[in-house]
């Protein structure tokens, strides 16, 4: 009798540093089937959001291609999964199936029931792999055995523990039989029938090549001096791995193990700290999934029970105002909009616009957490979950409260010369440096000459922000002590 692999790949969209690929190339199967199965209604609201569908098409047929030069081809299956991979073991004569764990409480608990209704067969061998993380949520506790909840001591701990080599990529791959069915990427209906997706498709490479080319351009550069650049959203001073990271075109341990070796190989003076710096970065996500592991509730609740009681706002127009970029507030709004036509926002503004939501319009963390995963090419729901429940406060390791984020300070201070705000709100471009961050208080002659008529070409902004911060400050001191 044959012996046959298949390989379920899932947020694992790389034949490099695959373990659950690895483990078929190098077991002894004379087949191997690498199927993926769309299977959205498994996961609830949090299936995937339109800016991630795009991305999702774009990876799959990345994928497809990276395994036809090797001899292979994905094969696509609709869900439900269990039932789709019953009928691939029954199709292709399978005798394993492999796949890498991911950590979203309902991924968890699907494949959980997956395993154990595969492993009743005696016939099947049905393994798991860890792939996405550099650790296993469980692995990692404190001195008591409890999780986490601060992120320095968990990063501390981490970079103790040795650290795995990234598996190779297969050379080559048995083809897949003929007679094994397909469904087109097409037919998935991933990309949207108003076509939104140009900006998005215009500023990515998606799949696994743009993902080694993204982290080669960023070590080329931006690396030497992220400690500064990560901060300024007008240069390109970040990896912009985060898509890539999350839809596993590439590995955290790649990511580690590449930014080590280019360390090594160049012996400057400064590098080193600036290196260390993005990697904790990783260990930002790392954190993130390891608190969502182990509380799993916090996509919709927020980890700190007093937040339950906070007195949120409701207000549709100031929200609609929030997502459309038209607050009048322009780094909220110049974020907001390169959101949209991107499917990116850079790290400060996602501080600044989630501050500014939940503490300047007292609006629920909830709703900006929504609309983030409905536009973000790198939704992700631990990430996600723990920069809204940090910019609100309520979450692990969170900024406290009473930290609220100024817009127009934050503008004066990392976009001083408003060329990101000029980029997205072209609107108030005309305004000289020194008041494009506040338009409100430009005098009316500074207006006028920069063609500005607030309330009708720009809006004046929604709230007063220094009124506004008064009044988050009040409404805390409501549950404080609770
Ligand atoms: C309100 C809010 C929502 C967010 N939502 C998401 C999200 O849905 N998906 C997402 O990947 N990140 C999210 N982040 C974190 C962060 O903004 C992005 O990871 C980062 O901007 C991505 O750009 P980059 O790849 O160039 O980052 P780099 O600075 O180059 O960092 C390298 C990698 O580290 C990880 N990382 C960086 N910062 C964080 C962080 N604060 N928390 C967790 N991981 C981090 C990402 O995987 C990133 O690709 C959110 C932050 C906030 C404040």
């Amino acid at each position: 009798m044959k012996n046959r692999a298949i390989v379920w790949f899932r947020r694992d969209l790389r034949l490099a540093d695959n373990p659950a690929l690895r483990a078929a190339v190098d077991g002894d199967y004379d087949g191997i089937v690498p199927v993926f199965i769309h299977a959205p209604e498994e996961l609830g609201h949090w299936a995937e959001g339109g800016a991630q569908r795009v991305w999702l098409h774009d990876s799959l047929t990345a994928l497809d291609n990276d395994l036809n030069a090797l001899g292979s081809r994905l094969v696509v299956r609709r869900g439900p999964s269990l039932e789709a991979l019953q009928v691939l073991i029954e199709e292709s004569g399978a005798t394993a199936v492999f796949w890498n764990r991911l950590y979203d409480p309902l991924i968890v608990e699907r494949d959980k029931q997956i395993k154990q209704t595969l492993n009743k067969r005696d016939d099947l061998h049905v393994e798991s792999f860890q792939a996405h993380l550099l650790f296993e949520p469980w692995q990692i506790s404190t001195q008591q055995g409890a999780p986490y909840k601060v992120f320095t001591p968990f990063w501390k701990r981490i970079k103790q523990e040795p650290r795995r080599a990234p598996l190779p990529r297969p050379a080559e791959l048995p083809p897949v039989w003929s007679r094994i069915g397909t469904v087109d990427i097409a037919e998935l209906d991933l990309l949207p029938r108003i076509r939104w997706d140009k900006g998005i498709r215009q500023r990515w490479e998606p799949g696994e090549s743009g993902a080694q080319r993204r982290l080669e351009a960023f070590l080329d550069e931006p690396a030497e001096q992220y400690d500064e650049g990560r901060d300024r959203p007008a240069v390109p001073g970040t990896s912009y791995l985060s898509p890539h990271l999350h839809f596993g075109e590439i590995s955290p341990h790649q990511v580690m193990h590449r930014s080590e070796e280019w360390l090594d190989e160049h012996a400057k003076p400064a590098p080193r700290e600036h290196i260390e710096s993005f990697q904790s970065e990783i260990g930002w996500r790392e954190f993130a999934h390891h608190v969502l592991f182990h509380f799993p509730a916090t996509p919709e609740e927020p980890l700190d029970q007093r937040f339950k009681d906070f007195p949120w706002v409701q207000d549709d127009e100031a929200l609609a105002a929030w997502r459309d970029g038209q607050t009048g507030i322009p780094m909220v709004d110049a974020g907001m909009r390169e959101l949209w036509a991107t499917g990116y926002m850079h790290n400060r503004l996602r501080m600044t616009v989630a501050s500014f939501l939940t503490k300047n319009l007292r609006i629920a963390w909830q709703h900006g957490e929504r609309w983030f995963w409905d536009t973000l090419v790198d939704a992700d729901l631990a990430n996600n979950t723990l920069g809204w429940q940090w910019a609100a406060g309520c979450g692990a390791d969170a900024a406290p409260f009473f930290r609220i984020f100024n817009p127009a300070r934050q503008g004066q201070r990392f976009d001083a010369k408003g060329a990101y705000v000029r980029r997205w709100v072209p609107e108030i471009a005309e305004l000289p440096d020194k008041h494009i961050h506040e338009p409100w208080a430009a005098p009316k002659r500074v207006l006028e000459e920069a063609g500005i008529t607030l309330g009708e070409t720009y809006p004046r902004p929604i709230v007063d922000l220094k009124v506004s911060r008064r009044e988050a400050l009040d409404a805390f001191e409501q549950i404080k002590n609770t």
